[in-house]
């Protein structure tokens, strides 16, 4: 997976999650394809929170494939569970087209290294739906969204974290079809009349009910997360994506290549996994860094939020509280 280079150029004012507000400034439309942010004019930046706020309710961090939480969301991911949330972590594809050796070395390659990803993470546990690499938009969809809405149900997802299905000029099937797939799932599955069979196994109706989305193409962003007291999980995910991506053991291949060119670069350090660590904190994290500056921050990510309590409110409770009168 290819990323692309965020460029936010300006900001919105607005609230702060535990933090102070922001100063007022123009509503940006992107330009051109180098500034991909547009702010929306009701921005949150959420902050770390104290405490466990989150207790009692359960993420699914979604991936086509295994590099994509790590590289957009994994500092939001290792923020939430420590907040409290309880989380598993979801990779859709078998990654088998990206990765060393065979295919059948890639797909082994990549799930050795989901499994490192989510305990860095600190998530639960890993379910790998197993659709090939590139290939998502020869699948059934409504197979996968049926799949979806069990696991939404079994494991009683409240939150996921995702592409965003409205992400514009996003090139790979398997992020586009994953994303609008698991949007359609997150609010089917809470209804009481789709798949009836799962109530009959003692699974019952739950919707999702908040929504991270994040995107690599030009996007539009409400929320941007502090991730700066979690930047060492979020590199080391990072550096568990070894099969694929750009960090991995890439920091050993520059050293190495540098010492054969008679040189050395001394932020790297000689233990490799040091090396790849320094790498990924040097070469990176510029995007965070970048957002984070933006916003007074160190380290940002950012997103498209979806909550309770955005969209169509209806009047009518609001209405009869004022005007209804007793019968006589
Ligand atoms: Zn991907």
């Amino acid at each position: 997976m290819e990323r692309r280079t965020f460029i936010g150029r300006t900001m919105a004012g607005g609230a702060l999650l535990g933090g102070a507000v922001g100063a007022a400034g123009p509503q940006s439309a992107f330009a051109s394809q180098s500034n991909y942010i547009m702010y929306t004019d009701d921005l949150i930046i959420e902050r770390d929170v104290p405490g466990k706020p989150h207790k009692g309710k359960v993420l699914a961090a979604i991936q086509p494939h295994a590099d994509d939480i790590p590289i957009f969301a994994g500092g939001l991911v290792a923020k939430l569970i420590n907040e409290g949330y309880t989380g598993y972590l979801i990779n859709v594809t078998n990654d088998d087209h990206a990765g060393p050796g065979t295919v059948g070395d890639t797909v082994v390659a990549n799930e050795r290294d989901n499994f490192e990803i989510a305990k860095v993470l600190g998530l639960k546990k890993v379910f790998n739906l197993g659709y090939r690499n590139h290939r998502m938009d020869n699948i059934d969809r409504t197979e996968m969204l049926a799949r979806m809405i069990f696991l939404i149900r079994a494991l009683k997802i409240d939150t996921i974290i995702g592409y965003d299905p409205w992400g514009h000029y996003e090139e790979n099937p398997d992020h586009y079809i994953t994303a609008s797939v698991c949007e359609a799932a997150s609010w089917m599955a809470g209804g009481g009349k789709d798949y009836p069979e799962h109530f009959k196994a003692g699974i019952k109706p739950h919707g999702v009910r908040e929504k991270y989305y994040h995107a690599r193409g030009p996007h539009l962003v409400n929320r941007v997360v502090d991730i700066s007291s979690y930047i060492d999980q979020r590199i080391r995910s990072n550096v568990a994506n070894r099969a694929q991506g750009p960090a991995g053991n890439h920091g050993v291949g520059l050293r190495e290549r540098l010492k054969r060119e008679g040189k050395k670069l001394p932020i790297l350090g000689a233990d490799d996994a040091e090396t790849n660590y320094n790498y990924v904190k040097e070469f990176l994290l510029e995007d965070e860094k970048r957002l984070g500056k933006e916003h007074g921050l160190e380290y940002a990510e950012a997103f498209h939020y979806l909550g309770p309590g955005q969209g169509y409110a209806p009047k009518q409770p609001e209405y009869i509280k004022e005007h209804a009168v007793p019968l006589r």
